[in-house]
């Protein structure tokens, strides 16, 4: 059957796309992508014993330490990879496909132009890199204290023991930087840093440039492909003789095979560019879904568990209420102790969870655009000339915010630069 390679690619790519849905969209989703998310979690975990049982506990042990180390851990390693990975394919774009361009469906400027944007992609990654994601200090908590409100969910004002700060609504103390940083939305290790408030928007500009230069680089070599078969090896018109010496044309199945057998690095980048490609698009597809919801990763797991706690809150409701009625619905001996109790026991049960923090996709989009806090931190400016806040940061910072506060006649979730006696005291 000539096209079932093309079908089997179609399936593989759809299965990848599933997958890649579940894995993203499922801790969030009390809906049936949520229950696949956690079948597919489930059988993971037993698929790792498995791999224990076989590989012996010893080498798992030291598989995840390497993990640990590689992923969770402050280092450079996976930044140097990703460097390292455009680099290669710098060399490889020279060494492979230079010496094929110009040809009749590729000009000349794609020369420089490829190497341009890959050079773009690193610059674009060191900028990710060595960006304030937002970090926290005392000095600083008065340009983020205003961006959010807390929500009383899951968010309520909390003092960060190392950080010496109350941390405002949405922030979280990253455990690899070991500092607090506004609006967390994750710590990235192909970065070396986190995805917070304040470099959450180059982050997406960095999956948006990844996604544009594997559709540049797949739709480049596609077309090289295209000269190859046609206007080099005129494969539309070659044939080969079966065992009964008929002429038989080249299906696209036979053709491609001969190409990848003449020119393998030009298909094995075609592969790693579409591959790369599809996963940097659903990773950013997830991001923008983010972005319109409302949302940080970080809080797409605190949602997942605040959804697990309410169900196993009405499972435990219910099973208490069944018992209480005793069997064939008549009230067992339970029952009078037992219904007071559910209310009291069970808030999350009932209760309606909506995330304060989506304010509509076009304000979600534009606080990601332009955080907050730097609108405040150039009205700090502003009013203190930057003199005052050059000579003591925090002082001009929280006087100000103090002073908006107390007109507006809240109460102030910001702190003063006092120990953290005051701050307890505060919550
Ligand atoms: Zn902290
Ligand atoms: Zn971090």
């Amino acid at each position: 059957m000539p096209g079932l390679s093309l079908y089997l690619l179609g399936v593989y790519v759809l299965l990848a796309v599933v997958f890649c849905v579940v894995m993203l969209f499922g801790p969030s989703s009390d809906g049936p992508i949520g229950r696949v998310h956690r079948g597919v979690c489930g059988c993971l975990a037993n698929f790792r014993q498995t791999v224990e049982r076989i590989v012996g506990q010893a080498c798992c042990q030291r598989l995840e330490t390497a993990e640990d180390y590689v992923c969770w851990r402050p280092n450079p390693l996976l930044a140097s990879l990703y460097v390292s990975i455009m680099l290669a394919f710098a060399f490889a774009v020279v060494r492979f496909l230079f010496p094929l361009v110009p040809n009749e469906r590729v000009p000349w400027v794609h020369r420089p132009l490829s190497l341009a944007i890959i050079a773009g992609g690193v610059a674009l990654h060191q900028l990710c890199c060595y960006a304030n994601p937002g970090v926290i200090t005392c000095e600083t908590v008065a340009e983020f204290a205003d961006g959010f409100p807390y929500d009383g969910v899951m968010y309520t004002p909390k003092f960060c023991e190392t950080c010496r700060i109350v941390r405002p609504a949405r922030s979280k103390h990253c455990a690899i930087c070991d500092r607090c940083v506004a609006k967390f939305d994750h710590h990235c290790p192909w970065i070396n840093t986190c995805a917070g408030e304040r470099n959450y928007r180059l982050f997406l500009a960095f999956l948006a440039y990844h996604v544009f230069v594997c559709a540049y680089g797949a739709a480049m070599l596609v077309r090289i492909g295209a000269w190859l078969a046609f206007d080099v090896h005129k494969l539309h018109d070659a044939y080969y003789l079966d065992e009964r010496g008929a002429h038989v044309a080249v299906s696209v199945t036979v053709g491609v095979q001969y190409l990848m057998a003449l020119h393998p690095a030009v298909f094995s980048m075609l592969f790693f560019a579409s591959i790369m490609g599809c996963v940097i698009c659903a990773f950013f597809g997830y991001h923008a879904y983010l972005v319109g919801s409302g949302l940080t990763t970080n809080e797409t797991y605190k949602w997942a568990d605040l959804h697990a706690e309410q169900r196993r809150q009405r499972r435990a409701r219910e099973r208490e209420r069944a018992d209480a009625a005793g069997p064939d619905g008549v009230p067992g001996p339970a029952a009078e102790g037992a219904m007071p109790r559910t209310r009291g026991t069970y808030p999350l049960a009932d209760a309606t969870l909506d995330n304060a923090y989506n304010r509509g996709v076009a304000r979600n989009v534009r606080e990601v655009l332009f955080p907050p806090s730097l609108r405040v931190r150039r009205l700090l400016q502003r009013v203190t000339g930057g003199a005052e806040a050059r000579a003591r940061p925090g002082a001009a910072a929280l006087r100000l915010v103090h002073s908006l506060e107390k007109a507006r006649g809240q109460p102030s979730a910001v702190p003063t630069t006092a120990g953290p006696a005051d701050h307890k005291k505060r919550q």
